[in-house]
Order: C-alpha cells, then structure tokens, then sequence
C-alpha cells in the first residue's frame, strides 16, 4: 500500500481539493501506474457541473499519462529487446492511459469497434467492492473516473487501459492523448477518414477541435476554423487553418458557402450541429464530435439531409482502437507531424483543478495539464 493524493468528486458543487488516499498494489491483471501528466477536459467540467450523471466519490481525470511501477499477477511483460508500443508492458514504460479499457471478447470489441465496449475491463468507475484498490485514510473505498482517475499521484489500473509508447513522447503529450488529442485526431483520420486535397471544417476551437485541426493538415487537407473567439481563430490560423470564421458571422459564412467534404463539430452545442449541415458539401460527412449535456437534441432539415445525401456521424473517442491507434498518434508526435504540444497553454499543481475548470468555463485557451508529482 503506498499513500497517495488525488482529487475526489463528492457531487455537482462540492470543493475539488487533493485529499489523502491510499492505494493497493495491483491485483491480477493490473497495473500501478504513477501519474506524470493529466489534462483538463471538457468531460470533468460536465461531471463537476452535473451536466452528467456521476457517482460521487470517484477521483476525477481521465486524460493522463503515467509511469509503470509494478505489474499485477498474470500481466505478460514484454520481451526487454522488443519497444514500447509493440504490446505488453514493462516496468518503467511511458503508458498513455486510455479512459476505456475494452474486454475483447463481446461483440462490438470482435466487430473492432472496441469504443462501443458494453462489457469493460474493470467496470466504469472501479466502485465495484472487487476492484477498489484506493481507499481513504479512514479505510473508506473510494472509485476512479472512467477507469483512470488521473488526478491523483497514482493509479492501479487495469492493464488493456495502460498503453505504452515512445518514451521519447513528452509527457504532458501522452497525457493530451488519452483522450482530447485522441478523440480530435481519430475523428479525422478513423471516423470521417480525411484524405489529401478535401476541404475541412472544423467548429470548435478548443483541445479537441485543434487536434483534429493538427490532423486534417497531416492529412494533407485543407481546413477552415470555426469559433466565435477571435484569440481562438488567431490560433488556428497560427497552426495552419487557410481560413477562421466567427460563426456570427453572416455574411463570411454566405461567401464560404457549401464547399465543404468534411465538417466536425467540437463543442457539443445543438447550434453547431444544425450550422455544420448548413456547411457541408452534397454527400459529404458531418461528425459530431462534441459531447453534449444528457438530452439536448438538434434539428435537422430532413428534405435536403436526403435529397443532399448528407451522412451524420458520431465520433465516440475518434473510433480507437487503443494498443493500435495511441502508439501511432504518439510517433507522430515525436517525428513532428502532429505537433500536439502547442495546444498546452500551461502546467499546474494537482491543486489549481478548479482555476483550470473556471478558466474552460470562460472559454479561455486550449489545454491545461496538472502535475499531480509537482
Ligand atoms: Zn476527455
Ligand atoms: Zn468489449
């Protein structure tokens, strides 16, 4: 057992401050993973606000990177002479921590469609009395937010949710993997399937939607930013976007037309929704990307969406397959392509969460990455 800190939710409202923790060694099948990097997401905001429907007494985060410090029973270690990113796992291993850890067996994990898991490892939240590994001091269990619970000093998780990579990936970009990077980049390349020479919009300027911004241009795809922040717009024009648009903006949106192959949505607003079928070309692609409050609904002009030919996707985190996709996006990240890094905005202590949540709520910046080793 070692003594660790992490930040528990206790319920929509309730302070969010780092509290004493204890945590088991890991049981069979597991991983002790020490935390090196954990993003801020839009998701924790949703959880903290109570958009969403959480069970208190979870540790938050589910965006980290970490460190392996020990293996559980029955974990196949990886041969020393074969690298990171080839499977298994090995003491010491850069892992991205994936916020699904999927079973491989049911019927969407055999369909390759592993995003759709009904069955996964570990359960959702680890609540479950057979998988609490974290308890507080009083010897109260405490659960881990999506199997992950990154904002804490350490985590036992289960092993399919711990992914290792190019230890060369900075930290803090391992950590923007597990799930903004991810879910943007994977919406191009794996749910929308971007290629060369198509035209991309992407609305939404925020962690995730400038990823999958980083990824159209990879793709060798032009791409348009869409966002009513003009630092926001600055910044996509910075990272490559051949035009940024405020979506207030009238007569700029009349004069773009419906030139577009591919439209994302990255914000998760019924508005952008309906404005990205507005904006996409006769048989092109709308993504929704974004996630929603529970139970918002948008409307959609069914005569042209038919006529039009249009296809409505949703992108559950960008259609990843985790031991296959999050080596990959980490390579890119080290030869250059994908420069996820300049989407971070700052490094904070473990205890600054709730600054960092006021300032997403502001609609300031892109990413936030806490510490939790200081
Ligand atoms: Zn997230
Ligand atoms: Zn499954």
């Amino acid at each position: 057992m070692t003594d660790e800190q992490g930040i528990v939710f206790r319920g929509p409202g309730a302070p969010l401050v780092p509290e004493p923790l204890r945590l088991d060694p890991p049981g069979p099948g597991e991983v002790r993973v020490r935390i090196v990097a954990s993003g801020v997401c839009r998701s924790d905001l949703h959880v903290v606000d109570g958009d969403w429907e959480r069970p208190a007494g979870v540790v938050l985060g589910h965006e980290g990177a970490g460190i392996v410090e020990a293996l559980g029973p029955g974990v196949p270690e990886r041969p020393a002479d074969r690298p990171a990113g080839s499977g298994g796992l090995r003491t010491g291993d850069l892992v991205v921590l994936a916020w699904t850890a999927p079973c491989a067996t049911c019927p969407a994990c055999r369909r390759l469609e592993p995003w759709l898991c009904a069955t996964p490892r570990g359960g959702t939240h680890r609540t479950e009395p057979e998988l609490v590994r974290l308890r507080r001091p009083d010897g109260s269990p405490v659960g881990v937010y999506s199997g992950v619970g990154t904002h804490a000093t350490a985590q036992v998780v289960d092993a399919a949710a711990a992914i290792a990579v190019d230890p060369r990936t900075p930290h803090d970009v391992a950590a923007l993997i597990g799930c903004a990077a991810t879910t943007g980049v994977g919406a191009v390349r794996w749910t929308a399937g971007v290629r060369a020479g198509e035209r991309v919009a992407i609305l939404g300027m925020g962690g995730v939607g400038l990823s999958a911004l980083l990824a159209a241009i990879a793709a060798g795809a032009e791409v348009t930013a869409v966002d009513p922040v003009p630092e926001k717009r600055a910044r996509a024009r910075a990272l490559g976007a051949v035009d940024a648009v405020d979506p207030g903006d009238d007569a700029h949106l009349a004069r773009l037309g419906r030139p577009f192959d591919h439209v994302l949505e990255c914000i998760g607003l019924a508005s952008a929704v309906e404005g990205a079928l507005r904006l996409v070309r006769p048989g092109g692609t709308v993504t929704v990307v974004g996630m929603p409050p529970q139970g918002v609904t948008a409307a959609v002009e069914l005569y042209s969406f038919v006529v039009d030919g249009i296809r409505l996707l949703g992108s559950n985190y960008g259609s990843l397959v985790p031991e296959r996709d999050l080596p990959e996006i980490a390579a890119d990240v080290v030869t250059g392509r994908l420069p996820l890094g300049r989407l971070i905005d700052a490094h904070l202590p473990l205890a600054a969460l709730p600054d960092a949540l006021a300032a997403m709520r502001r609609g300031e910046g892109a990413r936030r990455i806490l510490l939790p080793g200081g």
